[in-house]
């Protein structure tokens, strides 16, 4: 009789020779617990779907109710079904008034393919433009606009006329023109490392896509529902996309993902042709059953509230000669190192003590801090704790 282990090795198609291979039997607020009970503090909320916890009360209620009720009823568009409705009226009353319809998908990756059609068939141009170490997801068109060679390369050929920017870098904003149909961007760059862009750039960039009549698709995936602090990254720039991109938190650990816009501008996928964009299972009733649970508890708990205070208290507890910055906003964080021998390691260590941590698909040597919102000061001091010794240990076998 094999493992479980051996049986994942050998029936899951794997996705790299070094999967973590931690088995986790069961998952509460900020902890994952091992077969043997040993618990795990998760800071890095799944990887930035957790915002909430894992299986937040409300989130697991709303979901029992709503299976109770019925799960896949049609493809998404057809039938009225009251938790799409209702989530997507509740995520269009906390945007700005220009942004007044979702459309539900199921992943963050679909999210990005789709605003990409949109924008093109909106605009009636096909020039894209991305960042240099952006990440929007894996499938093709995502794929495309991903700002890293590395992951690219044995896939073309991809979508043509994609263009790369740097981000953060204003002189770079002349490349967006008449013929640009969007620039799809990051809030803040979550692969590349976590790397905020300052209000001049953001504001510059907005001002540059409405001259140029290009729509600006920003990619909250990751910090979108609260992680920065506010419900949205682009709230802290004082300006609002064409195109907003939402999924991993907004389905409280359910897989849910949107695209979102005016609705003038969304009308054009219910035209010549009809069916711009077709999912069966976006927009899934369980999963906006649990987002709308989700959205609610984040503003009813207050949830944004402490995470400025959360996030001084990690650049306070996170004092380590080893570190050389803490780079990021909110609860969105991560701490730069030397090299990804170090934070390989430093991270196996801060798992098999209890904290997990992990690294980012751009920048291996930093090690990514998000925690849920739901996260103690208690629970923060003693994960960074844990992450200082780890750091520690590394250093002295290191000597
Ligand atoms: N966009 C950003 C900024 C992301 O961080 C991710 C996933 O990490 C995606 C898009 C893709 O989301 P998904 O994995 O749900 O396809």
């Amino acid at each position: 009789m094999l493992s479980l282990r051996q049986l994942f090795l050998l029936n899951n198609a794997q996705t790299s020779f070094t999967p973590r291979m931690l088995h986790i039997e069961r998952a509460e607020g900020v902890y994952l617990y091992g077969p043997d009970n040993k618990a795990y503090i998760d800071f890095v909320s799944g990887f930035a779907v957790s915002n909430v916890g894992h299986r937040h009360p409300k989130v697991v209620q709303a979901i029992k109710d709503q299976v109770d009720r019925y799960m896949h009823l049609a493809v998404y568009g057809e039938y009225i079904q009251s938790p799409q409705v209702l989530y997507a009226t509740k995520i269009t009353s906390v945007l700005p008034e220009s942004i007044n319809s979702v459309y539900f998908v199921n992943s963050g990756a679909e999210a990005t393919e789709g605003a990409l059609k949109l924008a093109k068939r909106y605009t009636g141009r096909s020039k894209i433009i991305s960042c240099n170490s952006a990440y929007h997801g894996s499938t093709h068109g995502a794929l495309s606009v991903m700002g890293n060679e590395y992951y690219k390369e044995a896939y073309r050929p991809l979508l043509p006329d994609v263009h790369f920017i740097n981000f953060n870098e204003e002189a770079d904003l002349h490349t967006i023109d008449e013929q640009t149909a969007c620039v799809i961007m990051e809030t803040i760059q979550g692969e590349a490392g976590v790397r905020v862009a300052d209000t001049s750039y953001m504001q510059a960039l907005r001002k540059r896509c409405t001259e140029t009549g290009t729509l600006l698709i920003f990619d909250e995936i990751q910090t979108g529902f609260g992680r920065t602090g506010k419900l949205f990254a682009f709230e802290h720039y004082d300006i609002a996309p064409d195109i907003l991109l939402l999924a991993k938190g907004i389905g409280g650990g359910m897989p849910i993902g949107a695209f979102c816009a005016n609705r003038d501008i969304m009308s054009v996928l219910a035209d010549n042709p009809i069916l711009g964009h077709i999912t069966t299972f976006g927009g899934h009733p369980v999963c906006c059953a649990a987002g709308l649970a989700t959205l609610n508890a984040i503003l009813e708990e207050n949830m944004m509230a402490g995470v400025d205070e959360k996030e001084a208290l990690l650049r306070k507890e996170l004092q380590h000669p080893a570190i050389k910055e803490i780079r990021g906003k909110g609860l969105m964080l991560c701490i730069q190192l030397d090299s990804f021998k170090q934070v390989e390691e430093v991270s196996k260590l801060c798992i098999a003590n209890g904290v997990i941590v992990d690294w980012f698909l751009h920048c291996d040597t930093a090690i990514r801090i998000a925690p849920p919102l739901i996260t103690t000061d208690e629970e923060i001091i003693k994960a960074c704790e844990v992450i200082k010794n780890a750091l520690t240990e590394y250093n002295n076998k290191a000597k």
